[in-house]
């Protein structure tokens, strides 16, 4: 099959905040919604290029989400930071380690400090466990890398004092847990088509972009078109909430999936 160097296919495999909705136990009115789209797992995307799958983050939910995608390959995770809704998955490559061998994953140095502290067996040397998986690491620092042929920029900014990277790929930047990013890392997404940022809800966060925030950096940015997520039920249900917003920006869920 003939390659094409410019096509991504993107899957949102989660767009929930850290606790997803609904929440265990919550009464909230967006936590007892049958809406398929008020239902969100840990944030984590798929990016589909040529015939390799890159996943960005790998939460707790990581297995379902692998298993609701029918995604059988991964060539790669990338890491956003360490927090455990977007590492806690790390273990459920295993399938994927039976199949393929070690798994690449790209993240910065000191979220693989972290890694390796959760996950030890995983990165132990001698005395491995029998059925531990195991990984090839590449440390990745603020510029831009390779996946295969596929170049990605990194873009930095900060989750409250946490340094996070989000990611630019071709046209298609991804960029969650931000909550400050300085004017010269904005510069690098300048000319993408779709950027997806998160935006907690409508209330100010020491950490996260409320939804204002979020759309003033939409602003900043120009692209065609924004996508949100890294959502909590706070923000409101999807239906309603995506009437409020400019025309070009929409609420992610579970389950979309977009080209470009
Ligand atoms: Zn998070």
């Amino acid at each position: 099959m003939a390659k094409n160097y410019h096509i991504l296919k993107i899957t949102f495999l989660g767009t929930g905040t850290s606790q997803g909705i609904p929440i265990i136990g919550s009464d909230h009115p967006v936590c007892k919604s049958s809406n398929p789209k008020d239902k969100r797992l840990r944030v984590s995307v798929l990016i589909e290029w040529n015939d390799f799958n890159y996943v960005i983050d790998c939460g707790p939910d990581f297995r379902y989400q692998m298993l609701r995608s029918g995604c059988t390959k991964i060539d790669a995770i990338i890491f956003t930071h360490e927090h455990s809704d977007h590492v806690m998955g790390l273990d459920d490559i295993r399938p994927f380690y039976f199949k393929q061998g070690d798994i690449s994953i790209f993240a910065h140095k000191r979220v693989l400090k972290s890694l390796k502290k959760r996950f030890d067996y995983i990165f132990a040397t001698k005395n491995r466990y029998p059925g531990a998986p195991s990984v090839h690491v590449n440390r990745i620092k603020n510029k831009p890398f390779k996946l295969n042929d596929l170049e990605v920029v990194p873009i930095k900014g900060k989750h409250a004092d946490l340094q996070v990277f989000g990611f630019r790929f071709l046209d298609f930047a991804y960029l969650t847990d931000m909550k400050t990013v300085s004017d010269k890392e904005i510069e690098k997404l300048k000319g993408v088509k779709i950027l997806v940022v998160n935006a907690l809800r409508t209330q100010p966060h020491h950490s996260h972009f409320n939804l204002e925030e979020a759309l003033g950096f939409i602003e900043q940015v120009k692209p065609e078109k924004a996508y949100l997520t890294h959502i909590s039920h706070l923000l409101g249900f999807h239906d309603e909430v995506e009437k409020t917003l400019p025309n070009h920006v929409f609420l992610a869920y579970d389950g979309l999936q977009l080209t470009l």
